[in-house]
């Protein structure tokens, strides 16, 4: 399986096996500089492609082959399109996963109450989503994780237990301050793109495309495309014959510790 790990080991044998190779012949410079490279490309693809799986495990998908579908929307409370969603998911009578940013719930208090009132699992999605997150320690990882956790446990009165990486950038730190925080990640295995796709009719072709059994979907309720797209695809997955499902049942755990 490619992983860290085994990748190190790869790396590992390569660089061996061409130091024993370089007593005895030449050893072109261009040589390291490329399995440098690779090395490099490899830890970053492993970094931004959060369903590889690369550093930990990220429940990426529905733990099924029927035609069921999960949304999640990363980013809010916001005061912008976090309402109308929520309008948009009562109304078709949806159950979606909504993962947070902590510095986000002060004065969006009753925005954060009325998810979890409406029936929605409130996820991590760390306290700052710093640029510069991926670069945190794992200590500093953990306690804007931590603090994210207590944010929303004085709101609401739980503590979150899935966590979503910012950026879905994944790394050995992070990987540490999961298991310390006893956190389950929680990925996608559909990028909806509806921060970059403005136009609701190319958003929603990019999406009805993607749609596969155990899909979870990632949108933002900070994007305004999302909002005008939502009841169209809605329709449409319905009529495709397939369900739209919560998160709850990715895993024995249930969403809150
Ligand atoms: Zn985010």
């Amino acid at each position: 399986m490619l992983n860290f790990r085994n990748t190190n080991i790869f790396f590992a044998v390569l660089v061996l096996a061409i130091l024993t190779w370089g007593f005895f012949h030449h050893v072109s410079f261009y040589i390291h500089i490329l399995i440098l490279f690779l090395y490099s490309l490899a830890l970053f693809c492993g970094s931004y492609f959060i369903q590889a799986g690369f550093y930990f495990k990220s429940v990426c998908a529905l733990p099924t082959d029927k035609k069921q579908v999960a949304f999640s929307f990363d980013d809010g409370p916001s005061q912008n399109y976090t309402v109308e969603i929520l309008d948009l998911l009562k109304a078709h009578d949806i159950k979606a996963a909504f993962f947070c940013i902590g510095n986000r719930i002060p004065n969006n208090e009753p925005i954060l109450k009325r998810i979890h009132e409406d029936g929605h699992i409130i996820g991590n999605h760390s306290y700052s989503h710093h640029f510069w997150f991926d670069l945190f320690s794992s200590k500093k990882m953990l306690s804007d994780m931590v603090q994210m956790d207590e944010t929303v446990e004085k709101t609401i009165g739980v503590r979150p237990r899935f966590f979503r990486p910012p950026y879905g950038v994944t790394n050995p730190n992070l990987r540490k301050a999961i298991i310390e925080g006893k956190y389950i990640s929680v990925g996608w295995n559909i990028r909806s793109m509806d921060t970059m796709i403005k136009d609701p009719n190319r958003l929603f072709e990019k999406i009805k495309k993607a749609v596969k059994p155990g899909a979870i979907i990632l949108f933002h309720d900070t994007s305004k495309a999302t909002v005008w797209v939502l009841p169209e695809l809605i329709r449409w997955i319905r009529k495709n014959g397939y369900e739209i499902v919560g998160l709850d049942n990715i895993c024995d755990a249930v969403p809150y510790k």
